[in-house]
């Protein structure tokens, strides 16, 4: 029997940065009901430590915004929508201008992170710039939707061509929720890997949930990967910004001697180069070491780390491993979020519009689920009429052992690690298909999104021959370190 609980018109997924940001534009006269997997600390954006990139130093300009972005996703970015995102990114952080960091002078501080031409990294409280960003744009989330914690988003529900609402389980119910418009902003896909940076809900659902109703993916192949996620025998400890290294953190073999002292750029050279480097020792069973004796006043420039590397009472060399941690690409869409199915749009990491090409540009991201979540905002209230809504309770979902998710994540990286090879996508995909199907209808949902995304990957992976920028095959004959793409900025 159909009971309907109440009136809805959007369905926002997910709770970071980007859909905060589209809540807090659309304003409290549109109806919007928000859907998140944990709370407000569960997403990468809260995990934010570097900043966002803004062209404001009195040197700068867009125009060399632009050219260090495109030259960082090694030209493969929509060069169009990378101007329209910094034009209308630059706005938004002066609109924010108040959260963000000053000199003594009272001057905006600018940091500078690799591949950046110039110093043009805004940040707040230090290393804190995700949460305080966060903090801001969540109260908006309380006053203006209708927030469901803890909801975790199972599959879009498309009728006659159009998206039209999403199943969700919520307090071991499960429900079918209908709308006018449904916002995926579910975030990357960082823990499907064993090594990352990411929060541990990054699982690529949305990513999935699109693949299973038939949308466009893009760019699928090109993961980030982060030279520098703090790594020890228990697992990843967090990530250690790239900005530490721009304040003259360095790269050390265990011997001592630098890593990045033969390669262009040295240790802001561009963040796939700087990857492979690391991740070629580790292949080698040769530990790497971020030494950070260098840094000046780093308790107080890099508080979060500070405080990690008092509590854990590690020196000033931390080990490190690269690590997942950006997704360029996934589901294809407008700046706007306006995807390849009537009333679905995509915000934020889980959407690839194009601008990061491939590789991102770092502190890019946040810029992006500012720009998403402000145009998507604007264009769903116009496109938007009052139509169906309401809730439906649905059977709850069949019970299903959960896939061994240790091992699931070692084949993952096996296949899609920082550098791949045909075989061993091959394996991946024979991998993955061994799977049973059909299990995002059951308890082992989790597992399902994990394995759908992964495929998606690996079979764009195995389709691109070329090694670009974050995408990287192995061929027998050549080393892999000196054929990587070199950032022009640094030749
Ligand atoms: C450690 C770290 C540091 C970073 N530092 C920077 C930086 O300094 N500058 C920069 O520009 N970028 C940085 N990034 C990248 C940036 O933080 C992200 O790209 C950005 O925050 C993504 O925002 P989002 O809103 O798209 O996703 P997220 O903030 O990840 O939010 C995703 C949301 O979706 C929810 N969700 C997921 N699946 C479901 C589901 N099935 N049902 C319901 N809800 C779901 C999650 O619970 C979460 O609320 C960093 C990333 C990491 C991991």
């Amino acid at each position: 029997m159909k009971r309907q609980v109440r009136v809805v018109h959007i369905v926002v997924v997910g709770g970071g940065l980007a859909a905060c940001t589209f809540i807090e534009e659309l304003g409290a006269d549109v109806s919007c009901t928000v859907l998140r997997k944990g709370g407000e600390e569960h997403g990468n954006s809260w995990l934010a430590q570097g900043g966002v990139a803004a062209p404001l130093h009195p040197d700068d300009s867009l125009d060399q915004h632009w050219y260090d972005t495109m030259a960082c996703g090694a030209w493969k970015n929509d060069g169009g929508r990378v101007w329209q995102l910094l034009e209308a990114g630059v706005r938004l952080v002066e609109k924010r201008e108040a959260l963000f960091d000053r000199n003594a002078d009272g001057r905006l501080a600018l940091g500078r992170e690799g591949a950046h031409r110039l110093p043009r990294i805004v940040h707040a409280g230090g290393d804190q710039t995700g949460r305080r960003l966060m903090r801001h744009a969540s109260a908006s989330l309380l006053h203006h939707g209708r927030l469901f914690s803890h909801a975790e988003a199972e599959d879009l529900y498309i009728e006659d061509g159009r998206c039209q609402g999403v199943v969700f389980r919520w307090q071991g119910r499960r429900w079918r929720i209908h709308a006018d418009a449904v916002v995926l902003a579910t975030g990357g896909i960082g823990s499907l890997f064993p090594c990352t940076s990411n929060a541990s809900g990054s699982t690529g659902d949305g990513t999935a949930m699109a693949a299973r109703a038939g949308a466009v993916l893009q760019d699928m192949e090109y993961i980030q990967f982060h030279p520098t996620v703090w790594y020890n025998v228990n697992g990843a400890v967090q990530l250690v910004s790239e900005a530490v290294r721009g304040a003259g953190g360095v790269l050390r073999r265990g011997d001592g001697t630098p890593l990045m002292a033969d390669v262009p750029g040295g240790d802001l050279a561009g963040r796939d180069i700087t990857a492979r480097a690391v991740d070629q020792e580790s292949q080698a069973g040769r530990p790497v070491f971020l030494d950070v004796s260098t840094v000046p006043a780093l308790a107080s420039s890099f508080p979060f780390l500070h405080t990690e590397m008092t509590r854990r009472r590690s020196n000033s060399w931390i080990p490190v491993a690269a690590g997942a941690h950006f997704h360029m690409g996934g589901i294809a869409a407008e700046l706007d979020g306006r995807t390849s199915i009537p009333g679905l749009y995509a915000i934020g990491e889980t959407a690839c519009t194009g601008v990061h090409g491939a590789n991102r540009l770092a502190s890019n991201s946040l810029l992006e689920a500012l720009v998403t979540g402000t145009k998507c905002a604007a264009t769903v209230k116009k496109a938007c009429a009052s139509g169906r809504s309401g809730v439906v309770p649905l059977p709850l979902p069949s019970e299903h052992a959960m896939p061994d998710l240790g091992l699931l994540r070692r084949q993952i990286h096996e296949g899609l690690g920082v550098v791949r090879s045909n075989d061993r996508l091959d394996r991946l995909l024979e991998q993955l298909d061994a799977y049973p199907d059909g299990m995002q209808q059951t308890t082992a949902l989790p597992a399902a999104n994990m394995i759908t995304t992964a495929r998606e990957a690996a079979r764009a992976a195995r389709q691109n021959e070329v090694s670009l920028g974050a995408h990287w095959k192995e061929k027998s004959d050549e080393p892999t370190l000196t054929a990587g793409t070199v950032d022009p900025v640094f030749e």
